[in-house]
This record gives C-alpha cells, sequence and structure tokens, in this order.
C-alpha cells in the first residue's frame, strides 16, 4: 500500500447491502485502500428474484476493477452461460431474433450473460477484501436516523442482538424495499407508474430454446406494458417469468402469476414448449423500482445505489448493471468525501450529476419504449417489417448499444420510412 493511501476507520463508512450495488462500492473502496463496513441481512450464497440476465454494461465496471474478473465470474464459469442476442416475441405470436451487436467495441467474448443470482452474487462477495472491509452478514439495519456526527442505525445481529453505530457515510444499497432511502422523505415513495412487479420460476427442459442462448422477451398482450420472459441457464435450466407496470396491475387488476401459467398452458406459440417441461421449485415475486423519474439519490451522508436508488431500465427491466455502475460512482465519490473530510448535500450532490449524466438519456429512452408497448399493433407492425428486413433487423440489433440509434424510435419519421421505406 502506498504511504499517501488514507488511513480511516472502517465505521466511517457503511454500505447498507451486499447486492451487486453494495458488492461493486465495498470492492472499488477497497481498490483505493479505504476501510468500510458492509452489512447485509442475508447470509451469502443467498438468492435474489430476478431474470438473472447479465448485459454487456457489466462487463466496463468488471473491467475497471480488474479486467480478470471477467474470466473468473463470466466466461470460464460453469454458473454462467453466455448469450449472443434476444429474441423478440410480438403480441401476435411473431418472433424476431435480435443479435446483440456491439458498436463500438470488439470484444473476444459473449456480448450478455445469463447466471442465476445465487451464483453471480456470491462470485461477487467473495472478491471482497478483509484487508479494508468488515463484513457482516445476517445482521440487518433495522432502524436509522441522522445524528450530530453523520447518520446512526441500529443492526440487529443473527443471534437477536441489538448494537448501535455511527458513520460520516452512508451508501444506501439494500435493494428495492430500501429503508435506507427513507433518510430522503418521500423521493422514493413507491410510485404505480414508475414501479414493476414481476414473479420468477426456474423451469427444467423447456423445449426450442435458442442455439446461441438468446434470451427471450414475449410482449404478450395481457401483459404489456410488460412481458413474459425465458431465459437460458446451465444443465437445462430456464429462468420464466413475467413482469407488469404496477399501475397496469391495478387498473387491469392483473395476478402476474394467473397470467403467466394461463401463457405457459395457452398461447399457442408457448404451450408446446412447455409440454414434459418441471418446473423447479416455487413461483416468487418482487418488485423493481424503475428509473423512469429523476429522483434525488444523494443527500448529506448519503448515497444511494441501484434498487434503492430506484435505477432499473423501465424497458427491459435490466437492473444489475445500473446497479454496479452506481456502486463504482459512488465508491468514487466517497473516497472525495473522506479526503476532503466534506460529507455535506451539497457536496455529495456530484453524485446525482455523475449517475445521472451517464444513464438520464437511456432512462428516458426506455421510458419511450415502454409507452410504445401500449399499443400492441404498432408492436406487431415492426416486429412483422424488421423479420422481413434485413437493414432493419440491423438497426434494431445495434440499437441496443446505440443512444443515436434508439432516439429513432421516438420520432414518427422512423415509423414513416419503415412503412414506406
Ligand atoms: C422479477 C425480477 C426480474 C429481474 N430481472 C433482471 C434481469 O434479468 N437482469 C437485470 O439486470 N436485472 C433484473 N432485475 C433487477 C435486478 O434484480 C435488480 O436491479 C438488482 O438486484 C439490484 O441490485 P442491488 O444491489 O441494488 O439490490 P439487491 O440485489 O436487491 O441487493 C440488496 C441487498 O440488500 C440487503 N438488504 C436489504 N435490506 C437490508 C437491511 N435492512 N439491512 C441489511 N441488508 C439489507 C439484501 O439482503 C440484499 O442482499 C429483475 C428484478 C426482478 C424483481
Amino acid at each position: 500500500m502506498d504511504s499517501n493511501r488514507i488511513t480511516n476507520s472502517f465505521s466511517d463508512i457503511i454500505i447498507v447491502g451486499a447486492g451487486p450495488a453494495g458488492a461493486t462500492a465495498s470492492m472499488f473502496l477497497s481498490a483505493s485502500g479505504i476501510r468500510h463496513s458492509l452489512i447485509d441481512k442475508a447470509i451469502f450464497p443467498r438468492d435474489k428474484i430476478c431474470g438473472d440476465a447479465l448485459s454487456g454494461k457489466v462487463l466496463p465496471v468488471l473491467k475497471k476493477l480488474n479486467p480478470d474478473l471477467i474470466h473468473e465470474l463470466l466466461t470460464k464459469n460453469e454458473n454462467c452461460i453466455g448469450s449472443k442476442g434476444i429474441v423478440f416475441g410480438a403480441p401476435n405470436g411473431n418472433t424476431l431474433d435480435v443479435p446483440f451487436r456491439a458498436v463500438n467495441s470488439v470484444i473476444d467474448h459473449d456480448p450478455g450473460f445469463v447466471s442465476k443470482r445465487i451464483d453471480f452474487d456470491y462470485s461477487l462477495i467473495q472478491q471482497l477484501n478483509p484487508e479494508y472491509c468488515k463484513f457482516l452478514q445476517g445482521s440487518e439495519v433495522c432502524e436509522l436516523d441522522y445524528s450530530d456526527n453523520g447518520v446512526r442505525i441500529k443492526v440487529r445481529h443473527q443471534d437477536g442482538k441489538e448494537e448501535f453505530s455511527e458513520c460520516k457515510l452512508l451508501l444506501g444499497c439494500d435493494g428495492a424495499h430500501s429503508i435506507t432511502n427513507k433518510l430522503l422523505g418521500d423521493e422514493h415513495k413507491l410510485n404505480p407508474k414508475h414501479y414493476c412487479g414481476g414473479i420468477r420460476a426456474y423451469y427444467r427442459n423447456v423445449k426450442s430454446m435458442h442455439p446461441e442462448n438468446y434470451i427471450e422477451l414475449h410482449f404478450l398482450k395481457e401483459l404489456l406494458p410488460g412481458y413474459f420472459w425465458i431465459f437460458p441457464l446451465p444443465g437445462g435450466l430456464a429462468n420464466v417469468g413475467a413482469g407488469m407496470l404496477t399501475a397496469s396491475i391495478s387498473s387491469k387488476k392483473v395476478n402476474l402469476k394467473s397470467a403467466m401459467l394461463n401463457a405457459i398452458q395457452n398461447n399457442p406459440s408457448l404451450k408446446k414448449r412447455f409440454e414434459g417441461a418441471e418446473l423447479v421449485g416455487k413461483i416468487d415475486g418482487w418488485g423493481l423500482p424503475l428509473g423512469s423519474k429523476k429522483r434525488k439519490i444523494s443527500a448529506s451522508n448519503m448515497l444511494l445505489c441501484g434498487d434503492a436508488a430506484s435505477m432499473i431500465d423501465p424497458f427491459s427491466g435490466e437492473g444489475i448493471s445500473n446497479a454496479m455502475y452506481c456502486g463504482m460512482r459512488a465508491a468514487e465519490v466517497a473516497q472525495k468525501a473522506i479526503q476532503g473530510n466534506n460529507f455535506k448535500g451539497d457536496f455529495l450532490q456530484q453524485y446525482d450529476d455523475l449517475v445521472y449524466n451517464r444513464m438520464w438519456t437511456e432512462l428516458k429512452l426506455s421510458h419511450t419504449l415502454q409507452k410504445l408497448c401500449n399499443y400492441p399493433s404498432l408492436f406487431n407492425f415492426v416486429v412483422n417489417k424488421a423479420s422481413r428486413n434485413e437493414t432493419f433487423r440491423q438497426t434494431i440489433s445495434c440499437m441496443f448499444d446505440d443512444m443515436d440509434l434508439r432516439k429513432k424510435l421516438r420520432k414518427p419519421s422512423f415509423y414513416f420510412r419503415l412503412l414506406f421505406g
């Protein structure tokens, strides 16, 4: 360790939650030689209800930490499989295969991955560095409030004992049902127009999976704006689930579990694929706080990351990469705060700027796409046209990585050219 490194106390910075957001923040803090505590109520390996798909946006964060991690955690990990693209299923049952195509980068491995969260999150935990990270598992933060010196938390340990701790900076990485984001008042209160409900199941032996492990999003009419998914996993398993905007779940009185099982049993394009398939375990649900609304994600002595900061992509439902990006940026700002001994809200505001400067354009565009899903006939039309037109298919393929192309989807001229082009 070089002599300029900071010598701080483990309690100066406390991270609550050791999912992708918290584990990433911890790894970056350790890489900068900053001591901190990481607290999670679960004991790892632990499950997290999720589609388990890891987009290519996870890669730059891992690469920044250590390029070898991409191979260790993803390409050479038997619990993880590479995916080369997406199948879109339109409401009328037609499908469109769209390969992932990184526009500005050449890579020597698959562009996307799928790994059960029980495995992926544990592989992140195994990278924690005990020299800088004091990791407490099975300990729940059950109360928190501002104190004279920062934030005071009450932690309930596994054996029932309770303890108070104080920190100068708290990183709230405690997921969709966050307690830490309550310190920002009503800013992160559940808003059904910016929140999604999701359920997940594991099935064995689903037929006709894509030979190159494409993930599948089926935009069934009864689930719009939302979708039914089938994501391939190692060992003949598939992650199968459904998600829908909470406002629509209420207004259309949808029971997600029944809608999903109904699609599996009766949807003409899906039912044959599930004949003989076996449900492994039970069907579980969890919330998705969407990033379709800009919110404050810092305050004095406090930074929020990942789901606690409502950072899930409102179109794809993808939140792991955004959580890891937040964790990385939070560690950077935490380092500056420790160096300058400044934990005031106006100093920490730079974290909001860093995160939203990188993510807001994308989140806003995805919100527009989510709203377009309210028009099933438009969806059918785009998929029909694209399946017959190679150039258009390539345009959609690049759209996942190219923001300028995505912006085209918002313009009426795009549909005009599609119609008459
Ligand atoms: C059904 C569903 C499908 C999804 N599919 C995908 C997908 O395919 N791809 C994708 O990228 N994203 C997907 N997401 C979103 C993704 O799961 C989240 O965005 C991601 O888990 C966010 O990571 P995080 O670290 O912010 O939170 P989490 O992963 O939720 O981690 C939070 C951690 O905090 C701990 N914690 C919570 N409260 C406390 C407390 N009081 N004290 C101590 N510890 C606490 C928890 O135990 C947990 O370990 C899906 C979500 C759902 C619900």
